[in-house]
């Protein structure tokens, strides 16, 4: 029998609705879509969080790592999962995008690759999501990039490149890590405002103060999990710089 509070998935790949109450109207049109990864042991103690009423915290999808995939809220509603956040001058991420969590047990309970059942998985609803709501590629984000200082997930482990070979997301070779001039912190300068410049124009939220400041350090962060993830040191090492620079001109 159907829970008077379910509603018909939006994706014919759901397999059941699990109602979360924690829902509130759009401001914006579905422009983001944002990955997530649970970071909790089991798979069913994150899904009891994500539609506790106490919790407030909540996703519009959620895959299991044997590929299940389970709706929590409609994708017309504003779902509650990117908290503080900011990227390409919006702060309001929650109002424009489209949320999905992985079950995984994240950097706290013992980082690992993700399953290929899961990944299988999510790459044919994140098709399926990108073909409706016409998202752009460089608008597939990790929570990190939009809240650099609080999130890691979905982390380094996740298969970005294998998504964008998918068609899902940006995705740029990165350059090869190499010996050179590495900008680290409280270095100052003209150097270290271009860097600073770029990651802004790139989505970042970051203040420009030509000083290698925490702030810089967690963009730089974010930003290597998602784009250089062979090495994740906050540091801008050529490698960093130089994915960058592809990443802006592609
Ligand atoms: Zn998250």
């Amino acid at each position: 029998m159907m829970r008077k509070d379910s509603f018909k998935p939006d994706s014919k790949l759901v397999m059941s609705v699990v109602p979360s109450p924690n829902h509130d109207a759009r401001g914006a049109r579905s422009d983001i879509l944002l990955m997530h990864y649970t970071g909790m042991q089991t798979a069913e103690e994150a899904v009891a969080r994500l539609t506790d009423p106490g919790v407030k915290v909540s996703c519009h999808y959620f895959v299991y790592e044997d590929s299940r995939i389970e709706q929590l809220v409609p994708e017309a509603r504003r779902a509650w999962h990117a908290g503080a956040s900011s990227w390409k001058g919006a702060i309001d991420i929650n109002a424009r995008s489209i949320g999905i969590e992985v079950a995984h047990p994240g950097h706290e309970y013992g980082y690992r690759d993700f399953p290929d059942a899961q990944i299988d998985a999510l790459i044919a609803l994140c098709r399926d999501i990108i073909a409706r709501h016409h998202i752009r590629r460089e608008r597939v984000l990790a929570h990190s990039d939009v809240a650099p200082a609080r999130k890691k997930d979905p982390g380094e482990k996740f298969p970005w490149a294998r998504l964008a070979q998918a068609g899902i997301g940006l995705w740029v070779e990165p350059a090869p890590i190499a010996e050179g001039r590495t900008f680290s912190a409280n270095d100052k300068g003209a150097e270290v405002e271009k860097l600073q410049k770029q990651l802004a124009r790139f989505g970042y939220d970051l203040k420009i103060t030509g000083r290698y400041d925490d702030n810089t350090r967690s963009v730089v962060t974010a930003f290597q999990r998602h784009f250089r993830p062979a090495r994740v040191d906050g540091l801008a090492d050529p490698s960093t710089v130089e994915t960058l620079r592809r990443l802006l001109t592609r």
